[in-house]
């Protein structure tokens, strides 16, 4: 029952009932299970980091007495818990090296440190996974949220991956973890998973144009132009729709809208992106992460983005008045409303049924 003490623990730092247990999955050690219907958005975990570590650090032997004199000052419980993880190393090392190398995860994107978090460290990864996993650092712990409704009895999972790869890539990714990757994405029939890939390989080429986008060396692009920029975010938006993605890319891509749209000086659609951008990010993360609280501000006052700049006709663009639902989203996005309009119909009004799932929250 040592698990269970260990969750508990974690409970009691949030102040709250655990909605997790650490229980044997078949085939995949143990894992996170689900106690009760955990509603999307919600935070499912909220922990503290056993130790923090600098995986940069190339010295092992600093490293090693590092984490030994780290694992002295925890109590002999903490301490069986820590030897207890998988370690996917070997013990060439040692085991206290093994040990951190397979289980500590990154105090946000590029960080240069990383954290061990025992109760997190039991999550088993999904290519297409019901919950995310972010360091907080204005509270200073590692948070997993919910990213859809998760069942009483359902395994809580999240992606080892930075970035969702086509199949073969995940797969020998994952395969330096030791293991195959059997989630619901990876073991899908052929040729759904070649849908899939395909549909991955748009958005990592949406989000080259984007990049392109913003890169001021490249300003002479034809994606440089305002209705042009939104198509492509636009675009990823739809793309990820199909996939049945519902991960932090969400968030970024109305983040990017946001972006787009103070770019070119339009307050008015930047303060409904941003709006978005908020509710997305608050499912993802929290209203307490460092990324809602910046997105809060833009929410009230859009200029205040540095890649703000006046329009150049120096006019505030009207909100339209008695739109429809999917004639609005046309208007939002700057997508010509008699171009394919009854293809384009059918996948505007899909991406509103997300948004309203999003704005749910
Ligand atoms: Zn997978």
């Amino acid at each position: 029952m040592e698990e269970a003490s260990v969750s508990d623990e974690a409970a009691a730092q949030v102040g709250s009932e655990s909605l997790y247990a650490i229980q044997p999955i078949p085939g995949k050690g143990l894992g996170l299970i689900a106690t009760k219907d955990i509603p999307k958005g919600t935070r499912i975990l909220s922990e503290l980091p056993l130790f923090k570590v600098s995986p940069g650090e190339s010295n092992r032997q600093i490293l090693t007495d590092h984490i030994t004199k780290a694992l002295k000052d925890l109590d002999k419980e903490k301490q069986r818990a820590f030897l207890d993880l998988p370690n996917v190393y070997g013990l060439d090392d040692g085991p206290f090296l093994g040990i951190t190398r397979s289980n500590a995860m990154p105090l946000g994107p590029d960080a240069p440190q990383a954290g061990l978090f025992l109760d997190a460290a039991r999550i088993n990864h999904s290519c297409r996974p019901n919950a995310h996993k972010s360091w907080n650092a204005n509270i200073v712990r590692l948070t997993v949220h919910a990213l859809c409704d998760i069942k009483q009895g359902q395994e809580i999972t999240i992606s080892y991956l930075e970035i969702t790869k086509i199949y073969v890539v995940r797969q020998a990714l994952l395969k330096r973890l030791l293991f195959d990757c059997k989630c619901e994405l990876c073991s899908a029939p052929r040729h759904r998973r070649q849908q899939s890939d395909g549909r991955i390989h748009a958005v990592e080429m949406v989000e080259m144009g984007l990049h392109m986008y913003f890169s001021e060396s490249l300003s002479y692009l034809p994606a440089h132009d305002y209705a042009g920029g939104l198509t492509y975010a636009l675009g990823m938006f739809t793309e990820l729709k199909a996939e049945g993605a519902r991960d932090a890319r969400f968030p970024g891509v109305y983040h990017t809208a946001f972006k787009i749209s103070v770019k070119n000086g339009d307050k008015t659609r930047a303060k409904i992106f941003a709006e978005r951008a908020y509710a997305a990010r608050v499912v993802v993360e929290g209203d307490d992460s460092p990324l809602a609280v910046e997105l809060a501000q833009f929410v009230e006052e859009p200029t205040r983005h540095p890649l703000y700049r006046p329009s150049a006709d120096g006019k505030e663009v009207e909100l339209p008045r008695e739109l429809s639902a999917s004639q609005f989203e046309k208007w939002l996005w700057k997508q010509r409303p008699d171009v394919g309009e009854e293809e384009d119909e059918d996948e505007i009004e899909e991406s509103e049924s997300e948004d309203e799932d999003d704005d749910d929250l």
